[in-house]
């Protein structure tokens, strides 16, 4: 789980240097493709459910699931990239929302929370504590701070399999689910909305946006519970 958490993790870093104006997701998905090859992993995504791309690409109101295509990011934009890949029999999955060029101070404050939201939910997961500490955790964060939790997409466990049980949702009261025990391993991840929670699938059965138009952002790690506390597997 270390050994793909990292691989991931130097993936989505590749992909961060090179966001810019002018770049388009189908230039960063080909890169995460090649480098996946070149280090002898799998692609998560790709082929999972029918899912064509090697990344999640979700610029702006797009939530979640998002296909990567030929339309150049813009200054100001920003991309949710969420990625995975399996090697030596086991996942890692991770997801950064990154700016592209200047982005104004609504966004970055998007960004900051959503990111402090993750990590108010890596931090709750504790062994002995319960599953839905974490979705509490995040949950007050974000209401506090004035933007919206996702209802309808959620955490999950990881390990031989992408998306393993339990499901961990983003919102609910604590002390409840599960109780989180050393040797888990687990994937947080937040989606928040500028506006309102709702969230609508277009046409191609997977992009997910946002109802009201505003913007969404993403942030996942993949971790493990051990027992001095939550160790991050996709962070450098
Ligand atoms: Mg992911
Ligand atoms: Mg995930």
């Amino acid at each position: 789980m270390r050994k793909a958490g990292r691989m991931v993790a130097e993936i989505l870093q590749i992909l961060r240097e090179k966001v810019r104006p002018g770049i388009t997701t189908m230039q960063l998905d080909q890169l995460a493709e090649e480098q996946c090859i070149k280090w002898k992993a799998r692609p998560a995504f790709k082929g999972y459910g029918g899912f064509p791309f090697t990344i999640c690409a979700s610029p702006n109101d797009r939530v979640v699931h998002g296909f990567a295509n030929h339309e150049p990011l813009l200054e100001g934009d920003i991309v949710s990239i969420d990625f995975g890949l399996i090697v030596d029999g086991f996942y890692g999955d991770s997801a950064v929302t990154i700016p592209v060029g200047e982005i104004d101070q609504e966004t970055t404050q998007l960004l900051q929370v959503t990111k402090n939201s993750l990590d108010a939910g890596i931090a709750a997961a504790r062994p002995d504590g319960h599953l839905s500490d974490i979705s509490n955790a995040v949950q007050l964060l974000v209401e506090k701070n004035g933007f919206s939790v996702v209802r309808e997409f959620v955490g999950h466990g990881i390990g031989r399999q992408l998306h393993e049980d339990p499901q961990i949702p983003n919102y609910g009261l604590p002390g409840r689910g599960p109780k989180l025990k050393e040797g888990m391993t687990i994937a947080i991840e937040p989606m928040v909305n500028a506006g309102l929670a709702g969230v609508k699938v277009l046409e191609d059965g997977w992009t997910a946006v946002t109802v009201d138009g505003k913007r969404s952002a993403h942030f996942e790690h993949t971790i493990a519970i051990t027992a001095h506390g939550p160790e991050i597997l996709t962070r450098l």
